[in-house]
């Protein structure tokens, strides 16, 4: 029996690769190698194409004896999703539909989904728990949102299991060195920050100073990549036990501003990181910080990779040895 992993060349589906390979698990990774890497997929079968191609998919159901997907495969950046929704719905919302019917046809009845925190939007309550109000402030979070719908009602229909996952702010890269956070154009606050330590941009600009937090800037939970790819294993395993579907938030239940971001990467790193402050970026919420008590409790889920500073220790390791990402 195989895991389908859609996205796995990316960065958390790589990791999660990775995580699955260290278990003995058969792994089928698709990846229309968009943004994803294939030097980041250290093992499994690796097929090269999109999910909205159907008799692409169909081959890959065919010829693979898959019983659980991981689904990744989605554009995930907030900013451009305020500039072309289209893309997000092109690629997060069909796509999603595409593999689902594919699912249902092949009758493959569990998924663990790749959601998010901005499925919640400006958050009504800090931790943020599952049943909190959904209002997606970015055209990225509402399509995730649309994705855990479609996945619940496929569920009612034709018995198909979702655990959906709403990370919080993935960061950090693999112990082993081999993997790591690489995406182009890179927007994420962890890498660009250690960018800037490389000396490869002359400054990180933050977005907006004028939030309402301790220091203006905003707050976010950062977990280790590593830590959520275990959260999917465990997910697998949950379905695979005859679990039911859910939801569940994954953070470290802490925030960070981007100023305090900034400061522990100058300690971490020892260099020099100058800051500009610049105009709020569009669909931002203010403090997005998880409670993840669920995903203690019901899949046993507990960071083990919990400090800032060790995550962003990884990173930096990660783009000390690898300058130019997978690029050599
Ligand atoms: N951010 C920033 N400068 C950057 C990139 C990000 O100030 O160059 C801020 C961004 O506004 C957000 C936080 O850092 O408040 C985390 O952003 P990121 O894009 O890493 O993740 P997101 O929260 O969008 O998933």
């Amino acid at each position: 029996m195989a895991v389908l992993v859609t996205g796995g060349a990316g960065y958390i589906g790589s990791h999660t690769v990775a995580a699955l390979l260290e278990r003995g698990e058969e792994i089928v990774i698709v990846d229309n190698l968009q943004q994803g890497h294939k030097e980041a997929v250290l093992g499994g079968k690796l097929y090269s194409g999109d999910l909205r191609d159907a008799d692409f998919l169909g081959t890959v159901f065919q010829e693979n004896d898959i019983d659980a997907v991981i689904h990744f495969a989605a554009s995930s950046l907030v900013g451009e999703s305020m500039k072309d929704p289209g893309k997000y719905y092109h690629n997060n919302v069909y796509g999603t539909l595409c593999l689902l019917e594919k699912m249902n046809q092949y009758g493959v009845k569990k998924i663990v989904f790749s959601s998010t925190a901005a499925t919640y939007g400006e958050p009504e309550n800090v931790p943020v728990d599952e049943l909190d109000r959904t209002l997606p402030t970015n055209a990225y979070g509402e399509t995730k949102l649309a994705m855990e719908k479609m996945m619940k009602w496929f569920d009612v229909a034709h018995g198909i299991k979702f655990v959906s996952l709403r990370y919080f702010n993935a960061a950090g890269a693999h112990e082993s060195g081999k993997i790591g956070e690489d995406h182009n154009p890179e927007t994420h606050l962890v890498p660009v920050v250690l960018q800037v330590a490389l000396g490869q941009r002359p400054h990180i600009s933050v977005f907006g100073e004028d939030y309402p937090t301790d220091d203006g800037t905003c707050v976010r939970d950062y977990i280790h990549v590593s830590d959520l790819a275990d959260a999917h294993v465990l997910a697998v395993e949950k379905l695979r036990k005859g679990g039911g579907s859910a939801i569940y938030n994954l953070g470290n239940g802490t925030g960070f501003s981007v100023k305090q971001v900034i400061d522990i990467a100058v300690e971490v790193t020892g260099r020099e990181i100058p800051a500009v402050f610049e105009a709020r970026r569009a669909g931002d919420p203010a403090v997005l910080v998880a409670s993840s008590a669920r995903a203690r409790q019901e899949l046993g889920w507990s960071p083990s990779r919990s400090k800032l500073e060790d995550i962003i220790g990884s990173a930096w390791a990660w783009h000390q040895a690898n300058p130019s990402g997978y690029n050599k």
